[in-house]
């Protein structure tokens, strides 16, 4: 209670007045900050396969640093025995992302010497080119696109960070790398919207082999094997994909531009 309630009424209903009136204040403005945080926040629920078509690649590592204007990519994970301590403010747009340890070799524990800046052939390690670019003038500080590992083969996009800094500091008897990054203002779908509009249409060849073997070669609707086509069930231009074998279907040549003329 505030000393001014034992004063008398009146001074403590005024005092609690205005303190509602600062506490609607206070909330209306964490409200809209955390509206406007996660407007900017994607968390787009991807397979693996729709992770790596975007980031035209297998992603076999968790850093991979690309020299700005490009965009270069993390993936972190906060799943219980997840190998690094990633963490992530509760509005998504502060992470704490740890660096890499070295690779695992027999005989040593990677969790027991320093992380590395170099790789045994000498080339810098992605903890040195992260840690390098972080240093840079703020104009040329990278931009980073942050993938969050949900289940196994599931990720969420988090977005577009910006690293900040980077720490190189002892934890438990070692060094590990430490680098900031803050949620960026950059409008995500400008990096991306062509690119994800160019992948949902491609259908790779693992779908085409399931989907081949799926309906047998045949048309699905009259069961014709020449002129046949890959058909996007639902089309892409409605937000159909290519990269999973549930929306795709073998088609032939007439069905195929029967359906195209409905859709038009
Ligand atoms: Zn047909």
């Amino acid at each position: 209670m505030s000393p001014g309630v034992a004063e008398g009424d009146g001074g403590g209903l005024a005092a609690s007045r205005a303190g509602v009136t600062q506490l609607k204040e206070y909330t209306r403005a964490t409200v809209a900050k955390l509206e406007e945080a996660e407007h900017r926040v994607r968390d787009e629920i991807l397979t693996y396969w729709e992770m790596c078509a975007r980031e035209r690649g297998s992603l076999q590592r968790g850093m991979y640093f690309r020299e700005p204007p490009a965009v270069s990519v993390v993936l972190m994970s906060r799943r219980p025995g997840a190998p690094y301590d990633d963490s992530l403010s509760e509005d998504g747009a502060e992470l704490v992302y740890e660096g890499h340890d070295i690779r695992r070799e027999p005989g040593t524990d990677p969790k027991s010497v320093d992380q590395p800046w170099t790789l045994p052939s000498g080339e810098p390690t992605e903890n040195a080119l992260f840690a390098r670019a972080a240093d840079s003038p703020e104009a040329s500080k990278p931009l980073v696109r942050v993938y969050e590992k949900l289940r196994p083969g599931i990720w969420s996009d988090r977005g577009l960070f910006q690293l900040i800094a980077y720490e190189y500091k002892s934890l438990a008897g070692r060094k590990v790398f430490k680098f900031r990054m803050r949620l960026s203002d950059t409008p995500d779908e400008l990096v991306h919207q062509e690119e994800m509009d160019e992948f949902r249409r491609i259908i790779p060849s693992w779908v085409k082999q399931a989907v081949y073997k799926r309906d047998k070669g045949c048309c699905v609707i009259c069961g014709a094997d020449d002129q046949i086509h890959f058909d996007h069930e639902l089309p892409f231009s409605r937000g159909g994909t290519g990269l999973t074998p549930e929306n795709v279907r073998i088609l032939c040549a007439r069905h195929n531009l029967e359906k195209g003329a409905r859709i038009e």
